[in-house]
């Protein structure tokens, strides 16, 4: 028997926590640091080393041997140049050393992160500087020290200086807000996120056949099988031994890390399961997610098997998102997109919710945007993952609170007894009414949002960042305002100002079934935007008020968004592109031989039977029906696969204004047009002859 795990021992002994650091830093220098921490001034040198002393005792005694700045480049991944923490002393021997500069600051080359022209040639570095909000951490032997990535101009060239600058934002407007309502106890407030996990697990040595799966992360052809999620039978179905296995011991890796990995169960799809942690505050819990996405690889690959994490590796079978749940909590604990108790909380409660329907109204191409990118694309709007359309459900309930706040009139009537906010109370909302909407983009899950609409894949900074910026940019406007009343008159003027914002608002609040094709007409009617695509999202990203939303909050400049911008489209195109040679290449090298070689073995057969038989017609007509019908196959392949080279090589040569939208117009939809051709030729052949593992056998293979 394996020997038993103390989870309550083992929980965070591979990460530097507070505690840790006062065990090996000195108490003096834990002060310090704490104080940089609260005013945000920097640390001192002295501090720092005394700081990177503990760090790496702590580490030694760990076995590790080297140490490495971890940060979060805008490849949508994590990134890690390790250095050794040797040191030569002369005579052939060696000491361990890590030094308070080193801790403080890395210097790796920029120049092969995107930078999206923020990086000039001449000035190829990039820094990475500790960011001490995040704890350091131990992974197979090296210290590993969570960084923010910056050009030599101090412009970032990550995700997580605009996610921390965001923090920064939100914290500043919402205290404004919380001291119009008398509070003297709230220091600071925290957004914070959940990030619910899903994947597919998939057997290694049938993935190891596929060269999509292998190039791209997902199938770019694939016959539907028989059977896939009809029967409902693997949501939260039993889980199978060699899954359970994966997941005891990815859960135990996690665990060791600090990630409260919490919840873990079948999804809808076959082959398909999710993990969830337990919410923190959004900078660790989006450091936690990108772990969680690492050692969810790692893991797997040890059990002989493939973790999925694209939105959408199988056509026809549900996609995977990652429900980012969000909100916002005081440094008391106290929860501020929580329904309260008494008139004056109810009053803050709403105030936060009209700040957030209004938000998300006003910046709904840039919610939008934060969710864009090619692997999403083939997911949103699917008829399992939200629509590309934003909005926001509220319940019954909240719904009819809202209602009579518009209405003037009380919520539980029709009589004209209006109801005062900051005076009268509000009914009681439950928390995780029964009735939740799975089909929209963002739920009022009774004390948070729950954002739907990030992929599987990706890093959950920039849906945070946006979130975090457009609520802090309604909060701001709203204490401009409540800071210049006085006593007597605030409930008064709070009263309009949340009637206001939701009449003007309400229309982004729509409780009924986003999957219904009539919700895309009634969203047109309401003049909501519905970006199907990145190439229509990405449109909007630098529009002026997106501009001045980032700019005026501290949380990008305009060049740093260009540059984003810049990044984002060039993926999106490189993705495509990357997708459109792996079709080509299979279709050519393999499928097109394979069909051609079975139609072969058709026409020996049918050379048989008309020796054989007298009635030649008749018996052979099955052989001949199919072998006509794969050579047609074979022949549109070959047309649809040289348009497609053709449209590449036009892609490369034209340089068009617009990439994206010609990627989108002219390259996917001929691999839309080639996945069809090859399904058909794929029902056509047998397994013997057809070249990669179908669906069937992908899907039920764990
Ligand atoms: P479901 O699948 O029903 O939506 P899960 O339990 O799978 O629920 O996930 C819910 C996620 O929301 C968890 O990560 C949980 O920690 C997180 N969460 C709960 N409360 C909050 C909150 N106040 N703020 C942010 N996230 C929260
Ligand atoms: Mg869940």
């Amino acid at each position: 028997m394996s020997e038993a795990f103390d989870l309550t021992k083992e929980f965070a002994s591979c990460v530097f926590t507070e505690e840790k650091m006062e065990r090996y830093v000195p108490s003096s220098e834990i002060v310090k640091y704490r104080r940089c921490l609260e005013t945000g001034e920097s640390l001192s040198m002295e501090t720092a080393d005394a700081i990177a002393k503990g760090m790496k005792e702590w580490a030694i005694s760990m076995g590790a041997t080297h140490y490495c700045h971890w940060f979060q480049p805008m490849t949508g991944g994590t990134a890690e140049k390790h250095e050794g923490f040797i040191s030569p002393v002369g005579r052939g021997r060696i000491i361990m050393d890590f030094s308070g500069k080193e801790l403080v600051k890395g210097e790796p080359d920029a120049s092969s992160f995107p930078s999206g022209g923020l990086r000039a040639t001449f000035e190829a570095r990039g820094y990475s500087a500790w960011d001490p909000t995040s704890y350091a951490f131990i992974v197979d032997g090296s210290l590993c020290i969570p960084t923010v990535f910056f050009s030599y101009s101090g412009e970032s060239l990550d995700q997580k200086t605009p996610l921390l600058r965001s923090t920064r934002a939100l914290n500043r407007q919402a205290l404004r807000i919380l001291k119009v309502f008398g509070d003297k106890e709230t220091r600071s407030v925290s957004p914070m996120a959940g990030a619910e996990q899903e994947y597919f697990l998939i057997d290694k040595d049938l993935f190891n056949e596929r060269e999509d799966l292998r190039i791209c992360g997902r199938t770019l052809f694939g016959a539907k099988p028989p059977k896939t999620q009809e029967l409902n039978d693997h949501y939260f179905g039993s889980i199978k031994p060699r899954v359970s296995a994966f997941m005891k011991d990815y859960e135990k890796e996690l665990w060791k890390l600090g990630v409260l990995a919490k919840t873990k169960h079948n999804e809808v799809a076959p082959s398909q399961h999710e993990m969830a942690p337990i919410y923190s505050d959004c900078n660790s819990a989006n450091d936690q997610n990108q772990l969680t996405m690492n050692i969810l690889r790692q893991v797997a690959d040890r059990h002989n098997l493939v973790c999925l994490l694209a939105e959408k590796p199988f056509d026809g079978v549900n996609g995977s998102g990652k429900h980012n749940n969000w909100s916002i909590v005081t440094d008391k604990g106290k929860n501020l997109i929580s329904p309260g108790k008494t008139p004056s909380q109810n009053a803050q409660f709403l105030l936060f919710l009209a700040a957030f329907v209004s938000a998300v109204d006003e910046y709904q191409d840039l919610l939008r945007c934060s969710v864009a990118y090619a692997g999403n694309d083939n997911r949103l709007g699917g008829h399992e993952a939200p629509p590309a359309i934003i909005s926001i459900f509220v319940g019954t309930e909240l719904q009819g609170v809202i209602d009579s706040i518009i209405q003037d009139r009380s919520y539980d009537s029709a009589v004209p007894n209006p109801i005062r906010i900051g005076i009268d109370s509000m009914p009681v909302i439950p928390k995780d009414t029964t009735d939740r909407n799975r089909t929209s983009p963002i739920a009022f899950t009774g004390n948070k949002f729950e954002f739907r609409m990030p992929g599987s894949s990706q890093s959950i900074s920039a849906p945070n960042t946006v979130l975090n910026t457009i609520m802090a940019q309604k909060l701001c406007e709203y204490a401009n305002i409540l800071e210049q009343t006085d006593a007597k008159n605030i409930n008064n003027v709070l009263h309009d100002l949340i009637k206001d914002e939701f009449t003007k608002h309400s229309r982004i609040i729509f409780n009924g079934n986003g999957y219904d094709s009539s919700w895309v007409e009634e969203a047109r009617r309401r003049g909501l935007s519905n970006y199907a695509t990145t190439a229509e999202a990405m449109r909007h990203y630098l529009d002026p008020k997106n501009i001045a939303l980032m700019e005026g909050n501290g949380v990008m400049s305009e060049s740093e968004m260009r540059a984003r911008k810049e990044i984002y489209v060039e993926k999106y195109c490189n993705v495509i592109s990357i997708e459109a040679n792996t079709l080509k290449d299979m279709v050519r090298r393999e499928i097109i031989p394979a069909v051609s070689a079975f139609e072969g073995e058709l026409c020996r057969t049918i050379s048989y039977m008309k020796e054989a038989f007298t009635t030649v017609q008749e018996v052979s007509d099955v052989e001949h029906d199919t072998c006509t019908s794969l050579m047609k196959c074979n022949k549109k392949m070959v047309q649809l696969e040289r348009q497609l080279e053709r449209a590449l090589a036009k892609a490369s040569a034209s340089g068009a204004d617009d990439m994206s939208g010609y990627f989108h117009d002219k390259v996917l939809s001929l691999m839309e047009k080639i996945r069809e051709v090859v399904n058909e030729a794929e029902v056509l052949t047998p397994d013997r002859f057809w070249p990669y593992p179908t669906y069937s056998q992908l899907l039920f293979s764990e």
